[in-house]
């Protein structure tokens, strides 16, 4: 689904800097990554690129058996807008518009009929959990109800591979569960494949694996397996390996 070989990127400046080196990361179609490590170690470098919002220094990427830094402009667009969907720490809602109106957005953009969007707005909103809240402005709900709508807002276009930037970094523990909860059961009941950057060990831990990077290198991956807790305790163990303020987990909250 997703492969990546020998990605660089360099950020020029007075002094370039490396943000990352040589990553070579396989995601198979269906799974669920999440992708940890210490702040500034490359993690939103590392999904833009997948996300084709930022081209790699050097290296290549795959998704989907295409290669979007080959794609001219136009074709690049409609790549990211059909086959993937997009996850953001702080929601990136319209306020101004209703949940509904903010859900629909993508099959606007591609000329859906009015009929098969209303039944697509209610299938994902009933997934979601969102459905009484459907004719809301943003700015009337919840962090953790704005999340899901952003959440059926990535999927109602039906994407290869949804990306997630720190999904959980402004909701609180109970928000943060829901949503780690719809995004597993979307994982599982679409086989839509997924890649999360989080810092929140708690989130990681609904995820199928865990891949970690330090200074812009694979630093080491865990798999789940059947027992979510025993996975938090993994996650956490390789997180104070990892040192850097990836081991600070006075703000874990269990
Ligand atoms: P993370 O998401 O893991 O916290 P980032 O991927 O945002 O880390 O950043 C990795 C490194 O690249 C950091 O040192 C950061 O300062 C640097 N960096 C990120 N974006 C830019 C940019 N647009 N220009 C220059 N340096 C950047
Ligand atoms: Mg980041």
């Amino acid at each position: 689904m997703l492969k990546t070989s020998n990605l660089s990127k360099i950020y020029d400046g007075k002094v370039a800097h490396k943000a990352l080196e040589n990553i070579d990361l396989a995601i198979e179609e269906g799974e669920f990554v999440g992708i940890m490590g210490p702040s500034g170690s490359g993690k939103s470098t590392l999904l833009n690129m997948v996300a084709t919002i930022d081209q790699p220094t050097s290296g290549s990427i795959l998704v989907n058996n295409k290669n979007p830094l080959e794609m001219k402009h136009d074709e690049l667009a409609k790549f990211r807008r059909r086959e993937l969907g997009f996850v953001f720490q702080d929601f990136n809602l319209l306020p101004t518009l209703t949940v509904e109106e903010n859900i629909v957005l993508p099959l606007t953009l591609e000329g859906t009929r009015v009929k098969e969007m209303e039944k697509r707005v209610a299938a994902v909103a009933e997934k979601l959990g969102i459905s009484a809240i459907l004719n809301n402005r943003i700015y009337e709900i919840s962090g953790g109800q704005a999340q899901r709508a952003a959440i059926a807002r990535a999927i109602i276009h039906r994407p290869h591979m949804v990306l997630a930037d720190e999904p959980t970094g402004n909701l609180d523990s109970k928000a943060s569960r829901t949503v780690m909860e719809m995004l597993e059961k979307i994982n599982k009941e679409d086989r839509t494949t997924m890649m999360m950057v989080t810092h929140d060990p708690i989130a990681a831990s609904y995820t199928e694996r865990v891949v970690f990077i330090k200074d812009g290198k694979l630093f080491n991956e865990i798999h789940r397996g059947d027992n979510r807790q025993a996975f938090f305790q993994k996650v956490i163990d390789v997180l104070s390996l990892l040192g850097g303020d990836a081991s600070d987990l006075s703000s874990i909250r269990v």
